[in-house]
């Protein structure tokens, strides 16, 4: 027999290890909100985004600027995932059917499935809601077709 157990921790750390995480987070927020800015800069003049590794180089010119030089003080990988975060959001964040060539953001999509699901199941009686329903509501067919 497989037996899972979880644990919960909560960290409690010094007062100068509060002082650095507070930096490192609020490091990793400047750096996502600045590189989120440039890929929407280049997003609205029609280029495309920039990869990790460009948006990585951009850090490193960043962490040069004497406007910026604190981010040096902040461990590089955490800037670095930080990076790689907004880079798997912007290549996630469309979504291109090979099939049909339909366009649409992705949590649109994700959003439509979850509901035409839910409804499907709703329609073959899966789900007993107050009341019983068994079948979509003629409405509920007629929209989703
Ligand atoms: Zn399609």
């Amino acid at each position: 027999m497989l037996r899972r157990k979880a644990f919960k921790f909560r960290l409690e750390p010094k007062p100068a290890a509060r002082i650095l995480l507070a930096q490192f987070a609020g490091c990793c927020r400047l750096v996502f909100n600045k590189a989120l800015a440039l890929q929407k800069e280049l997003l609205e003049a029609e280029k495309s985004c920039l990869s990790y590794n460009k948006l990585a180089g951009k850090l490193r010119c960043w962490k040069q600027e004497k406007e910026w030089l604190f981010l040096k003080k902040c461990h590089s990988q955490p800037l670095q995932q930080t990076l790689m975060n907004l880079d798997n959001r912007t290549r996630q964040e469309r979504f291109l059917c090979v099939e049909c060539g339909y366009k649409e953001n992705a949590d649109f999509v994700g959003a439509l499935n979850v509901l035409r699901a839910g409804h499907a199941r709703l329609a073959c009686g899966d789900i007993d809601l107050v009341g019983g329903l068994a079948q979509e509501p003629a409405q509920l067919a007629t929209a989703l077709a």
